[in-house]
This record gives C-alpha cells, sequence and structure tokens, in this order.
C-alpha cells in the first residue's frame, strides 16, 4: 500500500495539466463525499450534503460544485464535535484522557483501535485533537519520501548495498505517528523538544542524519548555538516543519550547514504541502482539494476538504493560515499550485488605522469606519524587523487596541539604545508611507520562550469587533 503510493506519487502522477489534476480530484473527491455521509454522523442528518448532485454519473466537472452544499467549519466545530467529526463516534473527553496521559508519560503508544490520538500544540486558544489511522500514516510517510527525497536520498533508500537513510525528526510531541515506520533501508530518529539542549546537541550528533526535519526554530537554535560542537557531515537535506520561516534565518541555516532547507507543510489537520525537486512548496492537491478565501489578490486562507482521510472528517475546513500563491510555474512542471510563502496565522496579522491624511484625500472609509484599519501581513513585519536592525537575535510583538509592545532579544554587545531608537523610527516611517497611524511602541525586557514552545514573534490581540 504504502509502496504503491510512493511510486504513484513520485514517478506516475506528475499531474502536468491542471486539467488532469481537476479530473482525479472530482472522482476521489465524489466517491469520499458519498461515504462521508454515512460515515460521519455529523453529516448524516444535514440536508445538503444529501443533494442528488454526489450521484451525478457525469464522470467530471468542477470539484468545487461537489462541496456547495457542505457547511464550512473551522477549528472550534472540529472540538466542538469532534465525536460526529470521527468515524468511530470517540468522545472528546476520553480521546483528550488518552492524549494528555500520553503528552505527560512522554510515552506515545497508547492507540484506540488502531488509530493514533495526537494533542496539537495550538498556538492560539485550545489545544486540537486528532486522529490517524495506520493506512493514513503510511501514506503521510510515502507522500514525504516520495515527494520531499532528492534523487541522491532516493538512491540510498532503494539501493540495499547502501547504508540505510538516516531522518531525524525534532517534533514537540511524537505521538506513534512516527514510531514503527523504519524499516531496514530507514532509520528514523525522534528528538523530543522537551529534552535537554545540550543532550539533543550530542544525540544528532551521534546520530548523523542525512535528513534533519525541524520547526524552524530549532533549526535557528541549531545554526546558531552549536557552532563547534555539532559537524553534521553526512547531511544532505533539511526540512522546516510546522513553522514559518523568514527568509533571513533561511539563509542563516543554509550558511551553516551549506543545505537550503525546504518545507514541510504540515499541521494538525495534514501535509497540506512539500518542497518539489526544485526547492518549491507545492500544494497536495492530489490527496486535499483546496477552496480559497482571498484576503488580496495572492493571499488566501485555504478552506480544505481531505479526501484522503477516512477517521476524521476535514471537509470545507477552515484554517487561519494565510498563504500567498506564487503564479509562475515550476521548473518541476508540476500543476498543483505553487505557494510563495506561508505568510502566517490570522492571529499574526497587525491591524492600523489610517491616517487623517487619507481620509481628506477622498480615500473611502471615514473614522470609525471598519474598513479605515488595515492590515500589516507578518511578511512585511518580519521585513521590517530584519532591515531594521539585523543585530536583533530574536523578538516578539504584541499588538493591543492602543499600543505595540516590542521584546528585543539583543547581544550584550549592541548599542541598545540606538538600535530601540532605529526601530522606532522605521516603525513611524514604515506606516506613514502606508498612510496608517502608528500607535505608541513599548519596550519590554526580553523574556526567553519555555523549552519547546512554539515560535510566535508577531501576534494581535485586537480583535475584529475593536476594529469596528
Ligand atoms: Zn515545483
Amino acid at each position: 500500500m504504502a509502496v504503491w503510493i510512493f511510486g504513484r506519487t513520485r514517478w506516475l502522477q506528475r499531474f502536468k495539466l491542471r486539467s488532469s489534476l481537476q479530473r482525479w480530484q472530482y472522482r476521489r473527491l465524489r466517491q469520499f463525499l458519498r461515504q462521508a455521509r454515512i460515515r460521519f454522523q455529523f453529516y448524516r442528518n444535514q440536508a445538503g450534503p444529501k443533494s442528488a448532485h454526489h450521484f451525478s454519473p457525469i464522470p467530471n466537472g468542477d470539484p468545487a460544485g461537489l462541496l456547495q452544499d457542505w457547511p464550512p467549519i473551522n477549528k472550534a466545530v472540529m472540538q466542538a464535535e469532534f465525536s460526529a467529526l470521527n468515524a468511530i463516534g470517540l468522545d472528546r473527553q476520553s480521546a483528550l484522557g488518552i492524549a494528555r496521559r500520553a503528552e505527560a508519560e512522554r510515552d506515545f503508544r497508547p492507540q484506540l483501535q488502531s488509530l493514533t490520538i495526537g494533542l496539537s500544540s495550538g498556538t492560539s486558544g485550545k489545544p486540537g485533537l486528532f486522529l490517524v489511522s495506520p493506512v493514513e500514516r503510511l501514506t503521510w510517510a510515502a507522500v514525504i519520501l516520495a515527494r520531499g527525497l532528492d534523487s541522491i536520498s532516493l538512491r540510498q533508500l532503494l539501493l540495499p548495498w547502501l547504508q540505510p537513510l538516516r531522518i531525524a525528526l525534532f517534533l514537540r510531541a511524537n505521538s506513534n505517528l512516527y514510531e514503527g515506520l523504519g524499516s531496514r533501508r530507514l532509520q528514523f530518529a525522534w528528538f523530543d523538544l522537551l529534552a535537554e539542549p545540550q543532550q539533543l546537541r550530542e544525540r544528532l550528533q551521534q546520530f548523523q542524519p542525512h535528513i534533519l526535519v525541524a520547526p524552524a526554530s530549532v533549526l535557528v537554535w541549531l545554526s546558531k548555538e552549536s557552532d563547534g560542537l555539532l559537524a553534521l557531515r553526512a547531511l544532505r537535506q533539511i526540512f522546516n516543519a510546522a513553522e514559518v520561516l523568514p527568509a533571513a534565518d533561511r539563509l542563516a541555516i543554509e550558511k551553516r550547514f551549506g543545505v537550503r532547507p525546504q518545507e514541510i507543510y504540515q499541521c494538525t489537520e495534514g501535509l497540506l504541502g512539500i518542497s518539489c525537486q526544485s526547492g518549491n512548496l507545492h500544494l497536495n492537491e492530489d490527496f486535499i482539494y483546496f477552496e480559497k478565501e482571498w484576503l488580496d489578490e495572492r493571499r488566501f486562507h485555504p478552506v480544505l476538504t481531505d479526501f484522503s482521510r477516512s477517521s476524521q472528517a476535514f471537509i470545507r475546513y477552515r484554517l487561519d493560515d494565510i498563504l500567498e500563491i506564487d503564479p509562475r510555474p515550476c521548473p518541476c512542471q508540476t500543476s498543483r499550485l505553487r505557494i510563495k510563502q506561508v505568510v502566517g496565522r490570522a492571529d499574526e496579522v497587525l491591524y492600523f488605522q489610517r491616517s487623517a491624511a487619507r481620509d481628506s484625500s477622498g480615500g473611502p472609509g471615514a473614522p470609525g469606519d471598519a474598513s479605515a484599519w488595515q492590515p500589516l501581513f507578518p511578511d512585511s513585519v518580519r521585513q521590517l524587523m530584519y532591515s531594521s536592525a539585523a543585530v536583533i537575535r530574536d523578538y516578539q510583538i504584541t499588538q493591543y487596541a492602543d499600543r505595540l509592545v516590542l521584546q528585543l532579544d539583543l547581544p550584550t554587545t549592541a548599542q541598545s539604545d540606538q538600535v530601540v531608537a532605529r526601530i522606532r523610527k522605521d516603525w513611524q516611517q514604515r506606516l506613514k508611507q502606508l498612510q496608517l497611524m502608528c500607535p505608541p511602541i513599548v519596550i519590554q525586557a526580553w523574556q526567553a520562550r519555555e523549552p519547546g514552545a512554539k515560535q510566535i514573534r508577531i501576534r494581535s490581540l485586537i480583535k475584529a469587533v475593536d476594529r469596528i
């Protein structure tokens, strides 16, 4: 099964034509939705999904048409209706109990009816529960390997007289998602982010991975803190998983290890995309159908329907993530959507009010009008912070309704007064250019993150209701 998916994904289905990808999606989606209505209690009594459309004999058509009657959901609905949205009717409390016990004991083996129960770290709000079946787990591994391995790594995996391929995974929770995937040709080593940093570094040095998979913050930490202490001689590929990797950090990692980091775009909701051999991120549209909720002409919130997943229903599921599309064709020739970057999450978008100058110039949006607030996307904020003071080791920006709070991690050698003055000035100038009002900027002392905590550099606490 896994070998078939690996072969199909790597060699058979390149989807050079958008039309053939859409035909594939249409057929798969139609079949999946027919079963979903029976499999998941949440949809059994819904009027919409019963529409005759799903039984139409038309062999191909627009996949969006199949979904129009299905209700959009999000993380809150998924957690509230957890038992109705999983295939075995498992209730949230029991699932939470199992997942929490596994987290506390750092023993991620417990399974229920062969399903793996995982708990996502949850950057905002409650942690999310997820279920994965053995087939889904193997599909996950097969797709990552088929799409992610370069030709040398692939050769090493397939040729029995070469060393097995060693993959180091730095992950917040192991869950048995990743255990039992190893084979004679493939060795996985799991590195628990809650372990002592020194211990992690020593184990990594000993393991000598060919491939390193870790969240961006860990890759940055490894590249900065381990100079002279870590020599990864066999390292050939690096993947950033589950965090936004800013361009400046990407360069630092590449400089340190001599390997350009690739992307695995994955979250609780599944494996959404992975870099191709040309180094560009593509969405896994042959497993997931993506609708787009546009924010401007390039950026959107993905609304996903995972037609390869049967343990839990992700149907018209809206993500908080913001993706930026890259309309250029990719040298790898796939027609799967090319993503320029994962810009960030909805709560990383800062909002500023238009300045009076713009209102008097006849622009729409009088004071008090909701449209008078303008978004500043996290990629612009990261760019501003980097170009303002490259000396900053790390930072955290929190926006409140009446102020912007900045925490800066500066080396002791830095002229901190000058850096702070420069950053203030750059913020004021940038917002002025955009004809936006700059709120008071408050500088606070740097507070180090908890070990293993998710990296959150930008956060807006302004709610939509405050912007009215
Ligand atoms: Zn490509």
